[in-house]
Order: C-alpha cells, then sequence, then structure tokens
C-alpha cells in the first residue's frame, strides 16, 4: 500500500495551521461524540456489550484460519465464488479479472475501506474501467479528486458550502449550500448509472462464519443498489471481518451503529447469503467474494498487536482523538488515521515509514474509553513507540535529547539542579524563552522557584 506517513510532522505543522480545517474536523467529531453519548448512555448494559464484543473477536483472531475456512466453506455452500489474496497486488487482480470477465467497462462501488487500501480505484481507471462512487461522502471525495479523511465520514473534512460549490462546478448545477439539494443533486447523477453497471462492488462489516452471510450497514440504500441491481456483485473484505455465528450479529450491531454515527440502527442493514437462485429470484446472477490478507494472519501471531484486529471501524476514537481533532485525516497519510491508524499502519504496513505516528498521540487514553471492542489503544501506542526507539528508527538529535533527559530524572539532585536554571534562565529571557518545536506556537510557561519536592520536604521539616 502507498504510504505518505513520512510526511506526518510536515503535513501535521500545515493543518495545525490551518484554522478553518481545524474547526470543521472539531464541529463533525463535535457532533459525532455527542450524538453516540445520546445512544449508548440509554443501554445500561453498555460495558457488558463491549465486553462481549471483545470476547467474540478475540475468539475469532485467535483461530482466524479456522473460522477463515468455516466462512469460505459455508459461502461456497451458499453458492458464492471465493478468493483468497494473500496481498494487495493479488486482490487487485482477482477483482480485474472478474470486471473484465463480467465484460464491464465501468462499475458503480459502495463505501470500503480494503478497497482504499488496495487503492482500487487508480487501478481500474488506469485499466480503462471507469470507477463511480455511489455512498455520498465517497462520490464528493471522487469528485474533489480527494482520499478520505476518516472511515466512516470520508468527507468529514469539508463544509456543505465547500460541497456546493464543488457540485457547481464539477456537476454544473446551481449552487446551494442546501443539505437536501445536495443530496438530491447527487442522487439524479447516480441514479442511471446504478440501472446501467453490470458490476457492482461493496465492502463488508461482517461475515458470519456459520452461515456465509455477509452484514453491511448504510444509510443511503446505495448498498442495496450496488449488490441487487448489477448482475455481478463483487463483495471485498479483510480476513478480520469474520464473526463467529449468526447469533452473535445483533451484539455488532448494537455496538457498530452507535459508535459509528450516533444511531440505534443504520437505515439498511443488507444481510448477503448468495446469489440470486430458484428460491429466491432477486439479486445479482454472480457474487464473488475476495478475502484479503495483506498482512493480517501476520499481525494476528503477535502477542500484543494482535488486538488491533478487533476493530470494527466504527471511527469513535478518531472522533475523540485530540490530536485527530487538531489534523483531521489526510496528515497520517494512511488510508487509517487515529488511533487505531496509528496503531495498524506500522504494524501492518511498515514500521519504518510510519514511525511518526505511534507518537501522534497524547496517551490520554480516550480512544481506549471510547472503543467498542475494548482495543487497549494507548498502550498499543506505547508499545510501538518502544519498538521504534528499538529499532534506531528516531533520529539521532532526539536520542541524544532523551539520553540526557534520562539521566537527569534518575538523580533528584540533578532534577531539582536542572529546574533551578530553567526558573533562572526563564527569569532572564521571559515568555520569548524558546523552546523549539513548541515555543513557535506558544508562549514558555513560569516555572515554580522552587520544586514540588523541596517544598514538601520543607513542610514536613515544620510539621514535625
Ligand atoms: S479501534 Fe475501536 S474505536 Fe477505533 S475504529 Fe476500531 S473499533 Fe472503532
Amino acid at each position: 500500500m502507498e504510504l505518505k506517513s513520512t510526511q506526518f510532522k510536515i503535513e501535521a505543522r500545515k493543518a495545525v495551521g490551518d484554522a478553518d480545517l481545524r474547526s470543521k474536523v472539531k464541529k463533525a467529531t463535535g457532533v459525532s461524540l455527542t450524538k453516540r453519548k445520546e445512544v449508548v448512555d440509554e443501554l445500561p448494559d453498555w460495558e457488558e456489550l463491549r465486553q462481549r464484543g471483545y470476547d467474540l473477536r478475540k475468539v475469532v483472531i485467535e483461530n482466524l484460519d479456522e473460522y477463515l475456512r468455516r466462512f469460505i466453506e459455508a459461502a461456497r455452500r451458499n453458492g458464492v465464488l471465493v478468493y483468497e489474496a494473500d496481498d494487495h497486488k493479488g486482490g487487485r487482480k482477482i477483482i480485474y479479472d472478474i470486471i473484465r470477465r463480467a465484460s464491464a467497462d465501468s462499475v458503480v462501488k459502495s463505501k470500503s475501506m480494503v478497497t482504499e487500501e488496495l487503492h482500487l480505484n487508480a487501478m481500474l481507471e488506469e485499466n480503462g474501467i471507469r470507477v463511480l462512487e455511489t455512498d455520498l461522502g465517497e462520490y464528493i471525495i471522487q469528485l474533489a479528486d480527494e482520499t478520505p479523511s476518516h472511515i466512516t465520514a470520508p468527507a468529514l473534512h469539508k463544509s456543505k458550502e465547500d460541497i456546493a460549490r464543488l457540485f457547481q462546478e464539477k456537476l454544473n448545477v446551481p449552487y446551494s449550500d442546501d443539505p437536501a439539494k445536495i443530496t438530491a443533486a447527487a442522487r439524479g447523477k447516480l441514479r442511471d448509472e446504478f440501472l446501467r453497471a453490470r458490476v457492482g462492488i461493496s465492502g463488508v462489516n461482517f461475515a458470519c462464519a456459520d452461515t456465509g452471510t455477509l452484514t453491511i450497514v448504510e444509510n443511503e440504500a446505495n448498498v442495496r443498489l450496488c449488490t441487487i441491481l448489477p448482475e455481478v456483485h463483487i463483495a471485498v473484505m479483510s480476513v478480520e471481518k469474520i464473526i463467529p455465528s449468526f447469533d452473535d450479529l445483533p451484539i455488532f450491531l448494537k455496538l457498530l451503529p452507535r459508535s459509528a454515527t450516533g444511531q440505534r440502527m443504520t437505515s439498511y442493514v443488507s444481510l448477503i447469503n448468495g446469489p440470486r437462485s430458484l428460491h429466491n429470484p432477486d439479486g445479482p446472477r454472480q457474487l464473488h467474494i475476495v478475502i484479503l490478507d495483506g498482512g493480517r494472519k501476520r499481525i494476528s501471531n503477535h502477542p500484543v498487536l494482535k488486538e488491533s484486529l478487533y476493530c470494527i471501524r466504527c471511527g469513535a476514537c478518531m472522533n475523540v482523538c485530540p490530536i485527530y481533532q487538531s489534523v483531521g485525516g489526510h496528515a497520517y497519510g494512511s488510508v487509517y488515521p487515529g488511533p487505531i491508524g496509528s496503531v495498524i499502519t506500522p504494524a501492518q504496513f511498515s514500521m519504518k515509514e510510519a514511525k511518526d505516528l505511534p507518537f501522534a498521540s497524547s496517551l490520554c487514553g480516550a480512544c481506549t474509553d471510547i472503543c467498542p471492542v475494548k482495543i487497549d489503544l494507548h498502550h498499543h501506542l506505547l508499545y510501538e513507540r518502544r519498538e521504534i526507539v528499538n529499532r534506531g528508527y528516531k533520529s539521532f538529535i532526539e536520542k541524544i535529547g532523551i539520553a540526557v533527559w534520562r539521566w537527569m530524572v534518575l538523580s533528584p539532585g540533578r532534577m531539582e539542579f536542572a529546574g533551578r536554571i530553567g526558573w533562572l534562565l526563564r527569569k532572564m529571557l521571559g515568555k520569548s524563552m524558546p523552546a523549539p518545536g513548541w515555543t513557535p506556537h506558544r508562549q514558555f510557561p513560569e516555572i515554580a522557584s522552587r520544586s514540588f519536592r523541596s517544598l514538601m520536604k520543607n513542610k514536613s521539616t515544620h510539621g514535625k
């Protein structure tokens, strides 16, 4: 997967300086968090549900090969054509070949993070296959020639005015920032494409190992149209989307919509078992499922990071993260931004290229607290920081700085001395005291003339 995470510090600095972007991201994430809170607070058993979700994800990831085998067998029994792709290149080729065999030169597509990871659209367009994103957020991003900035709200960084201008320019429709008119304009453009398309591509939210059922949640009915109207449906999923049983689905259907969009339930939940048949005359003639590994099986054997595969892609950890709120999603340079992106991008793709991402966290733990499947995100970030340092990926200056800091804090006397020097410098230089990377945007704070330790020592001496 193409990563731009090496540019994180540069892109983050630019994003922090963009007040307009920050206010849009903050507003959108704030709305999501408020809506989430309302529907989570009404469930007295939310914590038990989270634990149940965690336990079920754990069972699957710790026995991934077995559950994968069960799912594939069940899907094949349902008349589905199943393919396994070890890597991204293999995944792209399988999908391209299916489209070619269907003699299609265009596809309609619903939202799928795995296809983002595959850079599928770019490959298909390069090979003469037109791709039309049908989820409104993805459609906006495609028109703007951008990448998603959030895993559930791809156009979260755009205001309705931005979208109105974009539609005016690209779709030649009168300017209107009325959301109903924006939606109607998109619908008008997309409707005919659904009717014409021979191939529809979708993602998958959950895949039931016992019945082979695919579950896809959505609010716009575009998934329904992508998966039912075309003759051929290609469902693209990654290996960890499997859940043990159809009976476990209600738990995840309580956890996901509440955490992702602050809804008790999404407007549509599609349960797809197979292609059309004598008993079920609706739906596509062929259903293909492409299952991508892309490094996940390797992570499922990792003693710590395997937990990152429990993720159900709700996006709540992004909404609550102070770093994501300040820089938005593009700065991360990965398909997966925010706390979970900062864990899985180094683990799954490249520790070296993504070495700055685990440091993009205040370690406040809000991501861990909000995660519906209880992934211990901030401790995973800490673990990866240690790995990055151990592998020698930090700069020489940083290593020296940390070594000096360590030497200083290991001795109370040296700590005291450093505090006094700092206080003296601050007194002499005032608020303009420089601290690289910090003071260009902030003033240096006051330093107390005496340390807490010496004050306490003094107090206990007087108290005797
Ligand atoms: S890590 Fe948890 S909170 Fe973040 S996207 Fe995944 S499931 Fe949601």
